[in-house]
């Protein structure tokens, strides 16, 4: 039996834990690792437990200080591989980032720039010129700025155009998006007071029109983009909004949450809206997220009236959700991908959309190959892949996979191992077997997902 007043001191488990750490081991790191662990023994011994005298020991307990020093010291955030057939995985980190967007994120984050300096008059210029000009030629729009996500471009435009006055909403469209984003609450934050109009399933142009008085500030049409209303459902157009604002003289805000530039239907998929299509139909303003549809890295792009965009760019809060230097490289790289009509051969969300079917099925036929090669029981499978990230609810685009099966102990187990191995593998289990959708598996990643899945599910 151990007991409390067997434990090490600190210094003297500091001593053990050192003599095979790396000799630069900050002492300081070295004895708040001791104390943790010391500290993990000590509760454990309290609350009763009594384990196996081993795991006390001090050769035990050196270990367990290693372990967490070395836990510490490598990034918790880290690649995954992604073969769960969701694209859009807001979990895994939304869009997976082009080559171009990369390398220009990683040529201006290395050094200095002319973030926000006007290299041809040699004085003080402004961050916003690296994403408008790209941005207005995309959508057709008079002015542009980008903010750190969606949620903070939505935020931005009712702060600056409506607080302490009215914004009327379509009860249908007073919905949660996602992880703590609720129009109703938003709104609300913003100082800006919800009119709902209409009901859940029928909302028309004329209940917005009925609710115009002078302290209305704008129109807000919120995309369904995590959910689908069928059946007896009526929302008015956005061109019939927009003409009820312009009759009434109140901006009309477009959230498209995703936002594409492309259509979606060549790909057999619902129509979901373009950025292009809301500003024709007259959207005053429109906000959409840079690692959605966009595939670029996390931002809120909103374009626009100058007179508004101008008026949100003005606002204090704008200076606490601008975005930093790599951010706007990797947008505007991505952005250029659309300029020169290669965004689907680019940009990794539009690739993995895009792949032909018999591509998929080739590479399922070669990874089963290889895993039944090392005994494995592999084979190829059907799947739908999701495009996600609150895009395109219930659409899914058929591919190929493979389903393993997991040795004796069972596939929740060989996820388990998947998840917590190198690479971390994410995988969804169908029937009792492991299912990998190829189609968010990037190409490069094939091998190591074929080694990780001999040495887990060939070792069970
Ligand atoms: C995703 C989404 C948001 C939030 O965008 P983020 O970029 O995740 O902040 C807001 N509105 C809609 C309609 C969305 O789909």
């Amino acid at each position: 039996m151990t007991h409390l007043r067997d434990l090490p001191s600190v210094d003297r488990l500091m001593l053990a834990a050192r003599a095979e750490l790396d000799e630069a081991t900050p002492q300081a790191l070295l004895r708040a690792a001791a104390r943790a662990e010391l500290d993990t023994a000590r509760r454990a011994l309290q609350q009763g437990e009594a384990p196996d005298p081993e795991a006390l020991s001090i050769e035990a307990l050196a270990r367990g200080v290693r372990a967490r020093i070395e836990q510490w010291l490598t990034p918790s955030l880290r690649p995954v591989i992604n073969a769960t057939g969701v694209i859009i995985q807001t979990n895994l980190g939304r869009a997976p980032l082009s080559a171009a967007a990369l390398a220009a994120m990683a040529a201006v984050g290395a050094g200095y720039s002319n973030l926000e300096y006007d290299l041809e008059r040699g004085e003080r210029g402004s961050r916003n010129v690296h994403l408008e000009c790209l941005l207005t030629r995309l959508s057709g729009t008079e002015a542009a700025m980008a903010v750190n996500n969606n949620a903070a471009a939505v935020y931005l435009a009712l702060i600056a155009l409506a607080a302490g006055r009215e914004v009327i909403v379509s009860r249908g469209q007073a919905v949660e998006i996602g992880g703590g984003f609720r129009i109703p609450d938003v709104l609300r934050q913003s100082g800006a007071i919800l009119v709902e109009v209409g009901t859940t399933n029928r909302t028309y142009a004329r209940d917005y029109a009925d609710a115009i008085n002078e302290r209305t500030a704008l129109l807000l049409r919120v995309h369904s983009s995590n959910f689908r209303l069928t059946g007896f459902v009526h929302e008015p157009a956005l061109g019939e909004l927009a003409e009820v604002g312009r009759a009434h003289g109140v901006p009309l805000l477009d959230d498209l949450g995703s936002g594409t530039f492309l259509p979606t239907t060549p790909y057999g998929l619902a129509r979901e809206p373009t950025v292009q299509e809301s500003v024709d139909a007259g959207a005053d303003l429109v906000t959409f997220s840079g690692d959605k549809l966009l595939g670029g890295p996390q931002a809120g792009l909103i374009v626009g009236r100058r007179d508004l965009v101008e008026q949100l760019r003005r606002h204090p809060l704008a200076r606490a959700l601008r975005v930093d230097k790599t951010t706007i490289a990797g947008l505007a790289a991505t952005l250029q991908s659309y300029l020169r009509g290669r965004a689907t051969d680019e940009i990794p969300v539009w690739r993995m959309i895009g792949i032909p079917l018999e591509t998929l099925r080739a590479r399922a036929t070669a990874v089963a190959a290889a895993l039944s090669a090392a005994g494995l029981r592999a084979e190829v499978v059907a799947c739908q892949s999701a495009v996600g990230g609150g895009s395109l609810p219930g659409e899914t685009l058929p591919g190929a996979g493979v389903a393993v099966a997991p040795g004796p102990e069972g596939a929740e187990h060989c996820a388990t191992r998947l998840r917590r191995g190198a690479p971390a593998i994410v995988a969804r289990i169908v029937d009792e077997r492991l299912l990998f959708d190829l189609r968010t598996v990037l190409a490069e990643d094939e091998p190591a997902l074929v080694r990780r899945v001999i040495e887990v599910v060939g070792a069970g």
